[in-house]
């Protein structure tokens, strides 16, 4: 049985692991898919703990999905958020819809009583049978926030907010110095984690934002040192095409940290495993095939193939196209 585990943000991983599964059921069956997902998004707002990156890949897995917005459920209204903000509680540029809501509600009762935030999510996923196993990075609170180079309404320059809050109210357009993520020193890797990455036959980097989304995953103690150790190959999946962040602001993240939108910028930014990286292979999208020389050369076996998740099916292949460059013995150097 083919054991593969993926670590994922949330549009791009859920979008990637989405067609994942739609290969595996017509070529695959019996392989089991675990999902590490980011819950460095994850905000207490209103007394609920909200879990933006769990929560879009539940729903998107689980068939729940606002296909549109890419987060929340169809066909919600925002009469509840909008009493909250009557009352000038919570943040009213963050909104969130009825019928999520009432997932925050579940959640931050089970954590209250003293589930752990993998049994909480275990539990929502009876619900949704999202026909894999989805692992919060952390049982821990991890937090990012980002510190501000310039001022911005209330904040000043050298705060550090939250986020989300850069994201969304500020559609990541504030500079800022660096992601700072809360908590980490007292984080270690929930259960299953590590021994996810370890017993894994591949190990995918889905086309998730390579900061804030697997950036902070890797920022989990044991979790790098387990991709660089697990007898797995790790292949990755650019979410840059053509020197742009396809959905999102991811562009903004990658400045940050100094490194350049492009696809051959990301894949050595996470390195070949040979020269003490994470990467055994990489794809990029059919129109960044310039990169595949100096991918090559670093030493990550390097394709350049269509990379729009458009549909499940031009996602599927993406996925297919993964296998190949993973099995070196299928033709692929
Ligand atoms: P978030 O947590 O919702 O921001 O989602 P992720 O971190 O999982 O993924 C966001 C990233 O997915 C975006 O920054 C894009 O770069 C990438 N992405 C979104 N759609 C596509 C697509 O169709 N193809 C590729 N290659 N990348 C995509
Ligand atoms: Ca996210």
């Amino acid at each position: 049985m083919t054991k593969i585990t993926v670590l994922a943000g949330g549009i791009g991983g859920a979008r990637f692991t989405r067609g994942l599964l739609h290969y595996l059921a017509a070529n695959d069956a019996s392989a089991q898919v675990t999902v590490i997902v980011n819950t460095g998004d994850d905000m207490w707002l209103d007394g609920l703990r909200i879990c933006p990156d769990l929560d879009t890949v539940m729903y998107t897995l689980g068939g729940g999905i606002n296909e549109e917005q890419g987060w929340g459920r169809p066909d919600e209204s925002r009469r509840t958020s909008s009493e909250i903000a009557a009352y000038g509680r919570g943040w009213s540029w963050f909104t969130l819809g009825d019928l999520d809501l009432a997932t925050h509600i579940v959640r931050s009762d089970l954590l209250r009583s003293g589930s752990t935030l993998s049994e909480a999510t275990a539990f929502l996923c009876e619900r949704w049978q999202p026909g894999a196993r989805l692992l919060p990075m952390s049982d821990q609170p991890v937090e990012t926030h980002a510190r501000l180079a310039a001022d911005a309404d209330e904040h000043r320059a050298g705060d550090l907010i939250h986020f989300e809050e850069w994201w969304v109210r500020y559609r990541a357009s504030v500079p800022v110095t660096q992601f700072v993520q809360r908590g980490l020193d007292a984080a270690e890797a929930a259960p299953g984690v590590l021994e996810a990455i370890l017993t894994a036959d591949l190990v995918i980097l889905p086309p998730s934002n390579p900061v804030v989304s697997i950036g902070t995953i890797l920022a989990i103690p044991g979790i790098r040192d387990a991709l660089r150790s697990t007898p797995a190959r790790v292949v990755g999946v650019s979410p840059i095409i053509a020197g742009a962040a396809v959905r999102g602001m991811a562009d903004a993240c990658l400045q940050t940290i100094g490194v350049a939108t492009t696809a051959a910028a990301v894949g050595l930014h996470y390195g070949a495993r040979s020269t003490g990286g994470l990467l055994d292979g990489w794809l990029v999208d059919e129109t960044d095939a310039a990169a595949l020389p100096a991918l090559t050369a670093a030493g990550i076996r390097s394709l350049a193939v269509p990379l729009w998740m458009h549909d499940l099916d031009t996602t599927a292949e993406i996925a297919a196209t993964l296998f190949r460059v993973a099995s070196p013995a299928r033709g692929i150097h």
